[in-house]
């Protein structure tokens, strides 16, 4: 897993020396639309009125997010606004039907990004009334790629953005935006959008001098405890690379230090994942002038790693479909050391449904533990399991 990352990271690097077009490593995100305001309070704001994974009767389970302006009651009073990629990345696809088509995707357009650590995935943006963008061309978070519109009046009176985050290119318009039945491989070919974009809130940036010892703390670059830094990277010389290829190419020379002396709570692995414990004191030093910076997750984190470890677990155990349509809380008593959700999978019809409970403790979110028990019994079925601290995606 390791080697693939770093071949893959090598490979964008090769590909921006040949003659297609450079693509830009993703270094920020947002939203399509904005502000997202899901209470409703800011007219001028947007709501996700279908959630990830939401079933809706008759259609089934919805493979995205649908935004809609904040203006209820006036269904297409968002119609016309615009719509941004969500980070830079190229455009792949352009589907544009004819006007007299009422096609349920309608005018769609999808763009892939590449992560600091060379992964790909890939945003789709649905019911547009316009496409401002061309297949191939890079795309920019700050610029619109279209405008909300309702897929050439499928959706007429109800204009809205169909907001899809997926790991595969993967172009089904025989079942626009949703599963009649979710199985798991299915489920794991998808982001849920706003957990994804929220787990990736804030960056923190530092400058780097070359040969010159960088010396901070958590505390002084205001990184919670504990917070798992998942997407860092380094920018040198305007060039963007993930902290492990840089670390890889030895470009830079971190080292970690708490008052007691050097520690492992400050621990970053080969993947470039690092893990910031309270009073937690770092060096960093460069062999040029560097911009360090870190993704640090925001408020849903754990809800982030919660669906994406229940998910995976259930790959595991052989589930085939997804029972429930969402992730739930099981309203355990606030003062819990652990934060506990579940989602409920199958083996197909007819057969018994098994829950599993992911365990995450508070205060310390990348200790988590999974098990699946069967409700009706309620008996355990399968193991606790902990997971590793460095065993981040
Ligand atoms: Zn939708």
């Amino acid at each position: 897993m390791r080697k693939s990352g770093f071949c893959s990271v090598c490979l964008v690097f090769l590909g921006s020396t040949g003659g297609a077009i450079a693509q830009p490593v993703v270094t920020d995100f947002r939203s399509p639309v904005s502000p997202v305001d899901q209470s409703g309070a800011n007219k001028n704001g947007y709501y996700d009125a279908n959630l990830f994974l939401q079933l809706t009767s008759g259609r089934g389970y919805h493979s995205g997010e649908d935004w809609n302006g904040n203006k209820k009651g006036k269904g297409s009073t968002d119609y016309g606004d615009p719509v941004y990629p969500t980070a830079v990345g190229k455009v792949v696809k352009i589907f544009d039907p004819p006007l007299t088509q009422k096609h349920s995707w309608g005018k769609t357009v999808i763009v892939v990004h590449i992560l600091p650590d060379g992964r790909k995935f890939f945003s789709l943006y649905a019911h547009l009334s316009k496409i401002d963008v061309k297949n191939g061309q890079i795309v920019y978070p700050n610029k619109p790629l279209g405008n909300i519109g309702d897929a050439n009046g499928y959706y007429a009176g109800a204009a809205h953005l169909h907001f899809e985050m997926r790991w595969v290119n993967d172009w089904t318009p025989t079942s626009p935006g949703y599963y009649k039945t979710l199985t798991v491989a299915n489920a794991l070919k998808y982001l849920d959008p706003t957990l994804f974009l929220d787990d990736r809130a804030t960056k923190v940036s530092m400058k780097l001098q070359a040969e010159k010892l960088f010396v901070g703390s958590a505390e002084g670059i205001q990184i919670p405890d504990y917070t798992p830094a998942v997407l860092s990277y380094v920018t040198c010389q305007g060039k963007t690379k993930s902290l492990f290829s840089a670390v890889m190419a030895g470009g830079i020379d971190p080292s970690f230090s708490t008052e007691e002396g050097p520690t492992s709570k400050w621990d970053i692995d080969l993947t470039g994942t690092i893990v910031f414990g309270p009073d937690i004191d770092f060096q960093i030093k460069s062999s040029q002038d560097c911009l360090f910076t870190i993704v640090v997750p925001g408020n849903n984190f754990q809800s982030s790693r919660a669906r994406g470890d229940m998910i995976e677990a259930a790959s595991h155990t052989s589930f085939s479909r997804v029972k429930l349509e969402t992730l739930a809380d099981l309203g355990v008593d606030s003062s819990s050391a652990f934060d506990l959700r579940s989602l409920c999978f199958d083996n197909g019809p007819n057969t018994a449904v098994a829950c599993i409970i992911h365990a995450t403790e508070i205060g310390n979110p990348l200790s988590r533990w999974i098990l699946w028990y069967e409700p009706l019994t309620d008996e355990y079925i399968g193991d606790w399991v902990q997971r590793d601290l460095n065993d981040m995606d």
